[in-house]
C-alpha cells in the first residue's frame, strides 16, 4: 500500500476516558480510515452496530484496545465517529424527508460541525421535581444490557428498575441534551408548500454503510481479478493497491477471461 504523505490525525477531547498507569486518559488521537481497505476488510459487519463501530474506532485509534472503546459513553463515541468521518471527507449530514401535505421529497443537509458537543465529566445531574440524582452516560456496554428505556435509566442511576421507573423521563432528556450526535433532526421546510418537515440523520448507521461500501467494492476487485488471472483472495489483497488497479484497468480493456 502506498503511504500517504500526510495523513490525517486529530486530537479529542472526552468525557469519560481510559485507564492507563493509574490514571485516566481524557484525550483520543484519531486518524482516517476510509483508505485502510486492508483494515476495514477484517470488520465483520454483521455483528451488532455497536460492535461494528467498537472495531471501525479501533481502526482509527490503533492505541487503543477494543474493550476500551467499547467501554466509553457513547457521546464519546459519537464524537469520535463525528471525527473520523470529517477525516475521511464525510461531509454533512444528508436525509430525505417526505412531506404529507404536497408528497414533495426534499434533501435536507446539515453541516456535521455545527453541531455542539457538551463538555463536563461523565456524571450528569438529573433533576425531578425537588430532587436531583447522579446519572453515569450509558455505554455501549449498558444500552446493549437493556431491554427498555427503564433498564438504560437504571444502569445510569445504578439503581433499581423500581427506583428508577419515575426517572426515565428526566434521564432521557438529561441524555439527549449531552449527546446531540445521538440523534441528528434536520429541519425544513417543504420547497413546494413550505410545510415544516423533519427527518433523522443516523451518523453511526450511515459510518458503518459507507465503511461496508468500502468492503463490497474492494470484495468486487477481488472477484474481477480472481476471475481473470486466478489468484487467490489472499493473494489479490496483498497486491499494493496501486498496482491492483492497473491489473483492474487491463481487466477492463481485456475480454473477460471466462473460469
Ligand atoms: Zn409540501
Amino acid at each position: 500500500m502506498s503511504p500517504s504523505p500526510r495523513r490525517s490525525e486529530t486530537l479529542i477531547d472526552l468525557r469519560g476516558g481510559f485507564p492507563r498507569a493509574g490514571l485516566v486518559q481524557r484525550q483520543a488521537a484519531l486518524q482516517g480510515i476510509a483508505r485502510n481497505t486492508q483494515a476495514i476488510w477484517s470488520v465483520d459487519f454483521t455483528q451488532s452496530l455497536e460492535h461494528v463501530v467498537t472495531s471501525l474506532l479501533s481502526i482509527a485509534s490503533p492505541e487503543l484496545e477494543w474493550t476500551d472503546l467499547h467501554s466509553l459513553p457513547l457521546t464519546d463515541r459519537h464524537a469520535m465517529v463525528r471525527a473520523v468521518w470529517l477525516l475521511d471527507g464525510g461531509g454533512p449530514a444528508r436525509a430525505e424527508a417526505e412531506c404529507h401535505e404536497c408528497g414533495e421529497w426534499v434533501e435536507f443537509e446539515l453541516d456535521l460541525r455545527s453541531i455542539p458537543v457538551p463538555g463536563g465529566c461523565d456524571v450528569l445531574t438529573v433533576h425531578r421535581n425537588e430532587e436531583e440524582r447522579a446519572c453515569c452516560l450509558p455505554t455501549p456496554l449498558v444500552t446493549e444490557a437493556a431491554n427498555d428505556g427503564v433498564d438504560v435509566a437504571a444502569a445510569c442511576l445504578q439503581c433499581s428498575r423500581e427506583e428508577a421507573e419515575p426517572w426515565v423521563d428526566a434521564v432521557e432528556e438529561a441524555l439527549s441534551q449531552n449527546d446531540l450526535l445521538g440523534e441528528i433532526l434536520l429541519v425544513g421546510p417543504c420547497v413546494s408548500c413550505g410545510r415544516t418537515l423533519q427527518t433523522e440523520f443516523d451518523l453511526k448507521s450511515a459510518w458503518a454503510a459507507w465503511m461496508r461500501g468500502i468492503v463490497r467494492r474492494l470484495m468486487a476487485d477481488v472477484h474481477t481479478l480472481a476471475r481473470n488471472y486466478h489468484w487467490s483472495e489472499d493473494e489479490i489483497l496483498r497486491i499494493p493497491e496501486a498496482r491492483r488497479a492497473v491489473y483492474l484497468n487491463f481487466c477492463d480493456v481485456e475480454e473477460p477471461v471466462e473460469a
